[in-house]
């Protein structure tokens, strides 16, 4: 049997990023709030330490994240002076591929991993692992307390921004009476409620909503009305001239249509078939994402499909059957 590779305690984490004077923040592909203000919040508090700071990225800054500190150093290039005892810590992904193909090899005792998803694979020489907690961002809030480092006014920006993209904005079931708490108290550091909800809830460019009536127009209610799909494709964006990242929300409504217990996005664009997928409780969408590749959290989870449109949505209604819809 494999032995299963053990969970850094906060103290073993503290003292190695204690000994470390250089960080690589790595944020996922198609970064959320979590996987960027989770980098950010870390790196923006180690460097009022005289740590030295990159964030790295494969994709841009989507337009409604870049209203977060420290963004313009955002990068998918590393210096070439980067010390060989840099630490790179991968933020919110469930395996190292998730940081895309752009990131040069990095020898594991150079990686902490710091993560919430289920099913975490441990690839880090460290793994700080909460996967009760609602996200990253409340991870790095965690160490950034067991190291008594003040949380100023864009440290907690940063962290507020992960808890509320991965509540939902305070809606989703992670929302604990902890996340509560905690986000009280970045507010009460100076973390900017509104202009985090106008940024990531509000603000939506028209073409986004054109393309949400698209999508909806086109979902499909199967399964007796436990399961709601639909798909966007490159036709579609064109049509509302809308990009990639305007699909964020669509799938939060089909999930919250009365009596559907599992919706899923479809997204057929750039090359790939990538799927959302929520959960309205009894279904764990993370197991059903894992048997096809992805991964995420119980009640959210994604997974890029091999296959073409029509493939994909045929596997994805057989593998969320056979897990009991
Ligand atoms: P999304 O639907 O893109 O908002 O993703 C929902 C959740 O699933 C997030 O926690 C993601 O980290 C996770 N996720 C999305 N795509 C993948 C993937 N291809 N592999 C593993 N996890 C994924
Ligand atoms: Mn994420
Ligand atoms: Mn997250």
């Amino acid at each position: 049997m494999i032995e299963e590779v053990r969970l850094a305690t906060t103290e073993e984490v503290v003292a190695e990023i204690r000994r470390r004077s250089s960080f690589v923040m790595v944020s996922h592909v198609k970064p959320d709030g979590d996987t960027l203000g989770a980098g950010l919040g870390l790196g923006i508090a180690l460097k009022a330490i005289g740590k030295r700071v990159h964030y790295f990225q494969q994709d841009p800054v989507p337009r409604n994240l870049r209203f977060l500190p420290d963004t313009d150093f955002v990068s998918r290039e590393l210096p070439a002076d980067l010390p060989g005892d840099a630490l790179f810590v991968f933020g919110d992904m469930s395996s190292a591929s998730r940081a895309g193909e752009y990131l040069p090899p990095v020898e594991r005792k150079n990686t902490l991993n710091i993560d919430h998803h289920l099913g975490n694979e441990r690839f880090g020489e460290l793994n700080y692992i909460l996967d009760s907690e609602a996200s990253t961002g409340s991870c790095v809030l965690v160490l950034l307390q067991a190291m008594g480092l003040a949380i100023t006014a864009p440290v907690a920006t940063c962290l507020l921004t992960c808890i509320m993209t991965d509540t939902g904005g305070f809606i989703h079931s992670n929302t604990t009476p902890s996340v509560l708490r905690s986000s009280a108290m970045l507010m009460e550091a100076g973390a900017d409620k509104v202009e985090i909800t106008e940024n990531i809830f509000a603000n939506k460019r028209f073409a986004a909503q054109r393309l949400l009536g698209l999508a909806l127009s086109a979902a499909v209610l199967e399964e007796d009305g436990r399961y709601c799909w639909t798909y966007v494709d490159d036709g579609m964006l064109r049509s509302a001239g809308a990009d990639g990242e305007d699909t964020e929300e669509i799938v939060n409504h089909l999930r919250a249509v009365e009596g559907v217990e599992a919706a899923a996005l479809f997204k057929d664009f750039d090359g790939a078939v990538r799927v959302s997928l929520r959960s309205s409780g009894r279904i764990n969408v993370q197991a059903v994402a894992a048997t096809i590749g992805g991964g995420g959290h119980f009640m959210a989870s994604g997974l890029t499909y091999p296959g073409d449109l029509q493939a994909a949505v045929a596997g994805v209604r057989e593998a969320l059957r056979n897990a009991g819809l």
